[in-house]
């Protein structure tokens, strides 16, 4: 993607066509979509030294959530020689992986794969922290600023940005000043790898949040401890251990006819509509949830009931160190009655938010009543008043883009539209209509917009 000419002695040289910020699977389906696109100059940032995917969670044996087809480039280039079966072929592992009929690979793998890509495509610079971007008057383009480590800052120009720079985990306010507490054995599951061994042999042990990182945490906690004396706690806000929405036709709700139909939607109505889909994103798998049960169930055999308590509709509203323990108060959200708990450890899995733009970007953008980033239907930021580029998100447009923004099965798609939209023209040919369900009285189907550097819009 880069002539040797963009790059010299590592530093990025002459003005690009595309720098994108963050390579998680957002932005790397992007690189690996742009790769081989002629003329097109791009490059890509990551703080981090290579590719990892959430490597605080990468339990033995987890899976992705969605089919292998969910890869970087499959649902729009099947071909390309960065799907997820190339690498299978050219890692020599497509008879075992066929004669393993899964649909669903293991994270790690994913992760791998990734990586994979990553270490091939010559746009991906890791070890590049971006600073800030903003507008060069002098030059008509973006000014990133970049730090290596290694050298001085740095900076490059580029005519269309992409932030890629995913999601942080969110904190709840009663327990932040413990997780910050470098003393307190108290972390966020995005962490717990590196805490893995303590939290096994600790006497006692809470999990809050009952997405799937917490059934994921408490099941491997819950494997580790001895029969009869598990000593483990999960607590969550929601009414109940719900199960993830995975019926065909609700799951075409990550479909690109859904995402454009969410996107015309008023304001008042898409923030009605996020929270009550809360099962489409935040619920826990079937099969996790039948591997807790069945080894809850083994457990109970010999007629004992094992020392763990599963108790949801409990909020944590305070918690406090009392003689190097956790003091947890607990409410219930349906009793209204509150309670104290004492405990050895404590694993938020409490989820994750957007990372916000302001700080890293240094730019006009205009904003909705709730005092989000307005986002247009090709993920580009509106900005006021407009500039003569355009700057685009991944990820971060769940409001406007609704609960397919962080979806894996949607990352090929959205990184075509957006080359569609930088080179204009369709690099990609896209299918007009992906779901069988109409959504709306008129379905929308997707047509490349022209190229225009006036963001008009937004979502209403
Ligand atoms: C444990 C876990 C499992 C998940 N499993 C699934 C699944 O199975 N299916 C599914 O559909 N979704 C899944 N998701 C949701 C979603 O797909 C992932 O969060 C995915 O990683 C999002 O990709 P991303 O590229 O947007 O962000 P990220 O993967 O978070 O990557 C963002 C990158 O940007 C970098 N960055 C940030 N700021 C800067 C900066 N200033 N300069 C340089 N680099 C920067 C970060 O270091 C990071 O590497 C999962 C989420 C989690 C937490």
């Amino acid at each position: 993607v880069l002539s040797p000419a963009s790059f010299r002695g590592g530093r990025v040289t002459a003005p690009l066509d595309l720098v994108g910020i963050g390579i998680g699977p957002a932005n790397l389906a992007l690189a690996a979509l742009a790769d081989g696109v002629p003329a097109l100059r791009a490059a890509f940032f990551e703080q981090r030294s290579e590719f990892r995917w959430h490597p605080g969670l990468m339990i033995e044996g987890t899976t992705l959530q969605v089919p292998f087809l969910a890869d970087l480039v499959s649902l729009v280039e099947p071909t390309s020689p960065w799907s997820f079966l190339a690498f299978l072929k050219q890692r020599r592992r497509l008879f075992p992986f066929y004669f393993a009929e899964r649909l669903r690979v293991d994270r790690a793998e994913y992760d791998t794969y990734c990586r994979w890509v990553s270490h091939q495509l010559s746009s991906c610079r890791f070890g590049h922290h971006v600073d800030t971007v903003a507008w060069d008057r002098a030059a008509g383009m973006f000014a990133v600023d970049y730090t290596t480590g290694t050298e001085d800052d740095r900076r490059c120009h580029a005519r269309n940005i992409v932030l890629g720079i995913g999601t942080a985990p969110v904190v709840p306010e009663p327990l932040r000043h413990l997780v910050e507490d470098p003393w307190a054995p108290v972390l966020h599951s995005a962490d717990y790898l590196a805490h893995r061994a303590p939290l096994r042999s600790s006497g006692d042990v809470t999990v809050v949040g009952s997405g799937q990182s917490g059934a994921e945490v408490f099941l491997d906690l819950l494997r580790s401890r001895p029969e009869g004396q598990e000593g483990l706690r999960w607590l969550a806000r929601t009414p109940a251990f719900a199960p993830m929405e995975h019926s065909k036709l609700g799951l075409e709700q990550f479909t690109p006819d859904y995402m454009r139909y969410f996107f015309r939607l008023p304001e008042t109505v898409r923030d009605r509509l996020l929270p009550a889909q809360w099962q489409l994103y935040k619920g826990i798998s079937a099969e996790t949830i039948a591997d807790i049960h069945d080894e809850l169930y083994r457990r109970s055999l010999e007629g004992c009931w094992p020392d763990v308590r599963l108790q949801p509709a409990t909020e944590v509203v305070a918690a406090d160190l009392v003689d190097g323990r956790v003091a947890l108060d607990v409410a219930h959200v349906q009793q209204g009655g509150r309670a104290r708990t004492l405990t050895d450890a404590v694993v938020l899995a409490t989820g994750y938010a957007e990372r916000p733009l302001d700080g890293l970007v240094d730019l006009p953008l205009a904003r909705d009543r709730a005092g989000r980033p307005l986002v247009d239907a090709d993920h580009r930021l509106v900005l006021d008043p407009p500039l003569a580029g355009s700057v685009f998100v991944q990820n971060a447009e769940r409001h406007t883009h609704g609960v397919g923004a962080p979806d894996l099965g949607l990352i090929a798609w959205r990184a075509a539209v957006i080359l569609n939209t930088v080179c204009d023209r369709a690099v990609y040919e896209l299918p007009a209509r992906t779901a069988f369900t109409t959504f709306g009285l008129e379905a929308g189907a997707y047509q490349p917009s022209p190229r225009t550097t006036t963001t008009s819009g937004g979502a209403p």
